[in-house]
């Protein structure tokens, strides 16, 4: 699909009915779901961004709409529903779908957006199983669109150093990683406490111990090879983990543990290896990501904004037909290996990947 869909007439008289595409500046964004993410972090960063901006929104919630209009200037023919939003397919205004809706409705609406023709954005975790990301991925490809996933750490500077001191061995062969990310969530009602519509620790803050557990090792992990669940509050969570430990397996023999939770604030990747260790620590905040090396080194880098690298980034892809940085391919690894992991924490035992 086109991104340059307005023209121009070439001036002189003998090309005067040739039409050279005029390439926007700019991607149009459409954002799904004017919930916490949308409104306080991208809709923002969408401000900030150099290839794209926001144009449009889908929400279920008329009484939104005047306050984001107002806000981000969206005008009334770019104001969608979640029955209409096919039509975008018809609105030169919009290039890219982000969906930012609750996991368990991301594969429903991904393949909606897709269907437009427009390329499709979808927030982290992409689905609730490997099966609703392949329907996903499936879409994207037949509607030749680009599919994007919202793992905003892939985009930021210091975990792309680590991700190559993975690589080149730097500290030399990796031994073992561990990762960790929770929060004290104290909603007891909220979707993330919904098993159909994607809640759960594992899936929600989970994906980032374990894609940072796959990004730091660069290996794809053989085995579960135990995972269980645990909760301070089991009146809330009585079909959810609040918090789930895993231990994978690598080919290499690297083992790695991965813990994460509604119930406790945890936020560090660290990576011992046979000449050292590195960290970072947090490895998954909004900003200050940060962290050391076992020889004084400080991983330090800092951006002005993440989620508006991570958009102007996807956007470039888009812009000049190029990989995207995290497809819809990593999304579903993770899913993979999140299935895995539940049934591991319920049948008690190992799972080959
Ligand atoms: P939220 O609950 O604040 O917002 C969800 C939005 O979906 C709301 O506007 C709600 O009205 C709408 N919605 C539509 N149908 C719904 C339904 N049936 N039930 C509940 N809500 C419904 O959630 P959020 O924190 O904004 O999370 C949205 C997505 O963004 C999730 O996939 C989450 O994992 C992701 N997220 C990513 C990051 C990140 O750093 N990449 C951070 C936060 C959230």
């Amino acid at each position: 699909m086109g991104i340059g869909a307005a023209g121009v007439l070439a001036g002189s008289s003998a090309f005067a009915n040739i039409i050279i595409p005029k390439r926007k500046d700019k991607l149009g964004v459409a954002l799904v779901g004017l919930g916490y993410y949308s409104r306080d972090l991208l809709a923002p960063a969408l401000q900030l961004t150099q290839h794209c901006e926001l144009k449009g929104i889908v929400t279920g919630s008329p009484d939104k709409v005047s306050q984001w209009q107002k806000r981000y200037g969206i005008t009334d023919k770019n104001i969608y529903n979640y029955d209409n939003m096919n039509r975008i397919a018809g609105n030169p205004d919009i290039d890219v779908i982000y969906i930012v809706l609750p996991t368990g409705l991301h594969a429903k609406y991904a393949v909606k957006a897709a269907n437009t023709g427009k390329h499709v954005w979808c927030e982290k975790p992409m689905a609730r199983t490997a099966e609703e990301c392949q329907q996903i991925i499936d879409a994207c490809k037949k509607n030749k669109v680009k599919l994007s996933i919202g793992y905003r750490m892939q985009h930021e500077p210091n975990t792309q150093t680590v991700i190559r001191f993975g690589r080149e061995k730097t500290y030399g062969k990796l031994k073992s990683i561990r990762a960790e990310a929770g929060y004290y969530d104290g909603r007891t009602t909220h979707w993330k406490q919904n098993k159909a519509l994607g809640g759960g620790a594992m899936y929600d803050m989970g994906v980032y111990p374990l894609n940072a557990i796959r990004y730091a090792s660069g290996e794809e992990p053989i085995a579960v090879v135990k995972a269980s669940h645990e909760t301070n509050r089991p009146k809330v969570y009585t079909e959810v983990d609040e918090t789930t430990l895993f231990t994978l397996e690598f080919p290499s023999g690297l083992v790695a543990n991965g813990k994460t939770s509604f119930g406790m604030n945890m936020n560090e990747l660290r990576v011992e290896c046979e000449k050292g260790w590195y960290e970072l620590r947090p490895f998954q905040a909004y900003n200050g990501v940060r962290g050391r090396t076992s020889d004084g080194k400080e991983l330090n880098q800092r951006i002005p904004n993440q989620q508006a690298k991570q958009m102007d980034e996807d956007a470039m892809a888009i812009k000049e037909n190029t990989a995207v940085m995290v497809p819809g391919e990593e999304g579903l690894r993770d899913i993979r290996i999140v299935e895995a992991i539940y049934q591991s924490a319920k049948e008690g035992k190992r799972i080959a990947l």
